[in-house]
């Protein structure tokens, strides 16, 4: 389907915590910057609480330890090419407030994403992470009615994929599109590399992105030349694709 739309195409990543955009949507980010696209990361909170237990051991405080994540994030955006948003909204709980909510609208009529990425509706180990879809999917729903008091115009319909969680078979997670980030890879780890109160994620997403470019392969049809080392996301996507050609 083609869009009226003549301005460069936009991503909007809603993420709970510090690292979460990096580890799930690192090469999706960077694969839209490279295409010259505009792609920003609203992180509801820093992760502080819940995703920095090695800030936490080295005895910093709260504070520190929020500078500290905050710091490792821009870097890490800006490795990818992203601009970044903070809501500093606390964790361990992400607490959903509408005012949350109608911030995220604002960012929602200000961009005008051609798609948004964010966290899938379910994950046991950590509530904050469905708190983040939940808002974001309920930001997009308010930003779509006119009749809404936010500037801006309404927004249209911007495809909505869940990242792939950590642990994905608990949170129902089943990749139903994989992205080829083989070009983009080298960024994807540099920004992981940003993010050193979580270096024991680095390995292991390298190695979910091998697997995932494994399957990449596999569906995209045999023997079909693709490089070896191909480097893959999976998502899942919540609403229909529309389209007038099956494909
Ligand atoms: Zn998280």
């Amino acid at each position: 389907m083609t869009s009226a739309k003549t301005s460069p195409r936009t991503l909007l990543v809603v993420s709970a915590h510090a690292g979460d955009f990096v580890w799930r949507a690192g090469g999706a980010i960077a694969l839209a910057a490279a295409r010259g696209e505009r792609a920003k990361v609203v992180c509801l909170s820093f992760g502080e609480r819940g995703e920095s237990a090695k800030a936490w051991r080295a005895g910093n405080t709260l504070e520190e330890i929020k500078a500290i994540r905050r710091e490792e994030a821009r870097n890490a955006a800006a490795a990818l090419g992203a601009e970044i948003e903070f809501f500093d909204a606390g964790d361990y709980p992400l607490v959903e407030t509408h005012e949350l909510v109608d911030r995220l609208v604002g960012v929602y009529r200000e961009l005008a994403p051609d798609v948004v990425l964010t966290h899938p509706l379910a994950d046991p180990y950590n509530g904050d992470h469905p708190a983040a879809a939940r808002m974001a999917l309920q930001a997009r729903v308010l930003a779509q009615a006119i009749g809404y008091d936010a500037p801006g115009e309404p927004l249209g319909a911007p495809p909505v994929f869940f990242f792939e969680p950590h642990q994905p078979e608990q949170c129902d997670f089943k990749p139903e599109v994989l992205l080829d980030i083989t070009p983009v890879f080298d960024r994807k780890r540099k920004a992981m590399e940003c993010l050193p109160a979580q270096q024991h994620m680095w390995d292991y997403y390298t190695d979910l992105a091998k697997r995932r470019g494994v399957q990449l392969k596999r569906n995209a049809g045999p023997n079909l030349g693709l490089a070896h080392d191909t480097m893959g996301e999976a998502y899942m996507r919540l609403y229909p694709q529309v389209t007038d050609t099956l494909a």
